[in-house]
């Protein structure tokens, strides 16, 4: 399963890091950017990392998983910034077109790929107080 491989990466990760840089507490929450050009489910990720970290120091924590547009750069002209959209009415999405939105060239792609961990929400040792929303 993708979402699980990729959840792996993301944990192996994050372990390493806090075995050098131990957090002051509990880690309540895990910031992680995808890509708008990968393709996952954001809810099989989740579910997976449910899964992955149970026993680990970050057992418990939440992952939150922010969308990122993505950027191309056009080798024919130099363009370099987000790309075009195609959206027909009726559609209930967007698909981002790969071209050049100056020349209409074969553009690569910069950014909007990646899955990364971009944050860490962490708990103080206070307990949760009851009635508060985390
Ligand atoms: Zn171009």
């Amino acid at each position: 399963m993708h979402e699980y491989s990729l959840a792996q990466a993301l944990l192996e990760g994050l372990l390493a890091h806090l075995r050098e840089h131990p957090a002051p507490g509990s880690i309540a929450a895990v910031h992680v950017r995808q890509g708008e050009l990968l393709v996952l489910s954001t809810e099989a990720l989740r579910e997976a990392w449910r899964i992955l970290t149970e026993g680990t120091v970050v057992a418990g924590s939440d992952l939150v998983v922010e969308r990122v547009p993505a950027k191309v750069r056009c080798p024919g002209c130099g363009y370099l910034g987000p790309v075009r959209y195609l959206a027909e009415e009726g559609w209930h999405f967007a698909v981002p077109v790969l071209a050049c939105p100056r020349c209409g060239g074969r553009a690569e792609v910069v950014e909007g790929r990646d899955l990364a961990i971009v944050g860490l929400s962490v708990d103080d040792a206070t307990p949760p107080r009851p009635g508060v929303a985390a």
